[in-house]
């Protein structure tokens, strides 16, 4: 069974993706961190992408769809997958239709003002990836591994703002298609995350 996860930024994508995996043993697909590990890579595809994301500029559809079904097929996925972040547009969720089926796709509803907030208070350990809010954590250093603590380069307000109209103009159509199809879970990300998702795999058992 395959699961999509869905939300504006700094929605709680990453909270809910752990605790599903921790608890329901799903392989979760981050398509950010994938394509950061893919841009890593010296072939001529690694570095198409690596100048691409330098550049801030943002992937084709599908050469992002064709570089997640390589690592599925490379890593032999194609069960108990949460894919986070994706599919980001309605041609990826075309292409993607030929090698994943998807069961049901979670949808983070947040309002701008709380996304407002937690982004500009986010701080993240470089080191351990641990994110903080300031709002709650006074400290310089992690305190995990004792690091000290940094922002996002893309945690500000201009950026927030591109990032939410990507959102709304590629990914709310992606959520209207799926939910003609009778496949959208959607979560207040204002409530407590963790007996909505379990409600929702009680429905899937
Ligand atoms: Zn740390």
């Amino acid at each position: 069974m395959n699961l999509v996860l869905l939300g504006p930024p700094a929605s709680g994508k990453g909270t809910c993706s752990q605790y599903l995996v921790n608890k329901y043993q799903f392989t979760h697909i981050s398509m950010g961190d994938l394509l950061r590990k893919f841009a890593e890579q010296s072939t001529n595809m690694g570095m198409m992408v690596r100048e691409t994301l330098s550049k801030g500029k943002i992937l084709e559809e599908s050469v992002t769809t064709k570089i997640l079904h390589n690592y599925l097929i490379e890593n032999n996925l194609f069960d108990n997958i949460l894919l986070d972040g994706y599919p980001r547009g309605l041609k990826s969720v075309n292409l993607m239709q030929e090698f994943l089926s998807i069961k049901k796709v979670i949808v983070l509803e947040a309002e701008f003002e709380l996304i407002k907030q937690r982004i500009l208070n986010r701080l993240i350990c470089p080191n351990c990836n641990k994110v903080f809010s300031k709002l709650e954590y006074s400290l310089d250093k992690c305190d995990v591994c004792g690091a000290t603590l940094t922002t996002r380069s893309d945690d500000n307000i201009e950026s927030l703002t591109v990032r939410m109209q990507e959102y709304q103009n590629l990914t709310l159509p992606v959520i209207e298609y799926y939910q003609k199809l009778g496949l959208v879970y959607k979560i207040n990300a204002q409530e407590n995350y963790k007996i909505q998702l379990d409600k929702l795999m009680g429905l899937l058992k």
